[in-house]
């Protein structure tokens, strides 16, 4: 897929607020400081189209990006920030819900790792409550540059083996890198597969 256009679009608190469910979404997550405003804009080769928050916590939004006029992709508020209140986090938690739960045009969500470390509490619970309900994802592994070939390859297979606990099957994984570009061919052409289904 050519990103031909990729244009921020509009930013909600109220999931019910979301543009009309009428075009392909698909909907990138994961801890804060995982890597996602820059994985998002090597996939969409845009600067500074996701930005980061320069305070932790405090962007609280639902975002949606417009590309090629044809597919919303979507950046959502990250989880396991240290200083988040009980509240706030509890409004994060009922948004994100109200969100996954009731979009039908939310095609996949690209749920971010952090490749160079040990599988957090904060992931695995998330992608334990995917599962549950049955939502479609992926795993993205972030920051691949960061680590030797048997470095991640380890670190991969100890997330797969954690993950196997709990589910017999387990999801789609890419291995990315903002840095060098890899997996950027991956992430489109799962977008474009689910963009044809
Ligand atoms: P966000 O909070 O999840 O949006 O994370 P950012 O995209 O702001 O990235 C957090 C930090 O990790 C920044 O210092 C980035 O430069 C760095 N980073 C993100 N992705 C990569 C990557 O693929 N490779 C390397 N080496 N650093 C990365």
């Amino acid at each position: 897929m050519i990103i031909r256009t990729a244009e921020f679009h509009v930013s909600n608190s109220d999931p019910a607020k979301c543009p009309e469910p009428v075009k392909p979404e698909y909907a990138f997550i994961g801890r804060s400081n995982v890597g996602k405003s820059s994985l998002i804009n090597m996939l969409l080769e845009r600067k500074n189209l996701a930005r980061t928050s320069a305070t932790p916590g405090k962007t609280r939004l639902i975002n949606h990006f417009i590309i090629n006029a044809e597919w919303y992709l979507v950046d959502l508020p990250g989880y396991g920030y240290a200083r988040i209140s009980k509240k706030e986090r509890e409004k994060w938690e009922l948004m994100i819900r109200k969100y996954f739960l009731k979009r039908p045009n939310l095609v996949n969500t690209f749920i971010l790792v952090d490749a160079r470390i040990e599988p957090k509490k904060a992931d695995i619970e998330f992608i334990n409550w995917f599962g549950q309900e049955q939502l479609p994802f992926s795993v993205v592994f972030t920051k691949a540059d960061k680590l030797t070939a048997n470095q991640l390859a380890s670190n991969v297979a100890d997330f797969k083996a954690k993950l196997s606990e709990t589910w017999e099957e387990l999801p789609s994984t890419v291995i990315t890198s903002a840095e060098t570009g890899e997996g950027r061919g991956e992430l489109l052409s799962l977008i474009s597969k689910g963009n044809e289904a």
